[in-house]
């Protein structure tokens, strides 16, 4: 991968990752709505509803707030939450709210590193992920604008991964062509297979290592990247 000119990041999971975990998401619907759930219960497999429900469709800051809602109404639902729709749904809101706050993300702990060294070779640097058009804000109060020199987020522009059209858009806006680029993200579905709809090479991030056999590079930090692109 010698002739790489440009790095393009996804954003959740790969640069970033909510700072509530599940225990604090039930714990946080509870205080909306005054009743108890156990903290311990697990969300439903949001990976699994996504595909399901939205693949390819989250291309507006609407269907973004509907996408996560309906998730959390559905959650509450399962936990046996008797209560109106419209108070599901206004808690499921709040939370929605809530995760628009940049001080809710962590960035992962190498990536101001992985930013650096990537600039520090020459190369160009953006992100296209699946987001509400909050992603521009949520970068650039994690430090890390400066190092990018692109961020279409999919509600901006009306296109999802994993069509090609969000590929394309970033491309012609970068003036790059698809075999310059690299392309990290952590969904195979979304962000490999979705990069290769035009021609994009993609390394998938396995962070937790519980990805099954896939055919491109597997990576379980920003860092390994850099062996697959450095001469
Ligand atoms: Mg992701």
């Amino acid at each position: 991968m010698k002739s790489v000119r440009a790095i393009i990041y996804d954003a959740g999971r790969t640069l970033l990752r909510p700072r509530l975990e599940s225990p604090d998401i039930w714990e946080f619907l509870s205080g909306q709505l005054g009743v108890e759930f156990a903290r311990e219960r697990p969300l439903p497999d949001v990976g699994h509803y996504f595909y399901q429900n939205m693949m390819g469709k989250y291309d507006s800051d609407a269907r973004a707030r509907g996408f996560w809602r309906s998730y959390y109404v559905k959650a509450m639902h399962e936990a046996g939450v008797d209560e109106t729709n419209d108070r599901l749904e206004a808690a499921a809101n709040a939370l929605y709210d809530w995760y628009q706050r940049p001080e809710h993300w962590v960035m992962y702990p190498e990536v101001p590193e992985m930013l650096q060294r990537v600039q520090a070779l020459g190369l160009r640097q953006g992100v296209i992920s699946d987001w509400g058009t909050d992603l521009v804000p949520m970068l650039h109060a994690h430090d890390v604008s400066d190092y990018l020199e692109f961020v279409v987020a999919s509600a901006a522009v009306g296109a999802a991964k994993p069509h090609p059209d969000i590929f394309h858009y970033a491309l012609a806006r970068a003036g790059l062509s698809a075999n310059e680029v690299l392309y990290i993200g952590d969904s195979y579905i979304s962000d490999v297979l979705g990069a290769r709809t035009v021609g994009i090479a993609a390394v998938l991030i396995d962070r937790e290592q519980r990805a099954p056999e896939v055919d491109c590079p597997v990576v379980t930090s920003l860092l390994d990247v850099l062996e697959l692109i450095e001469p």
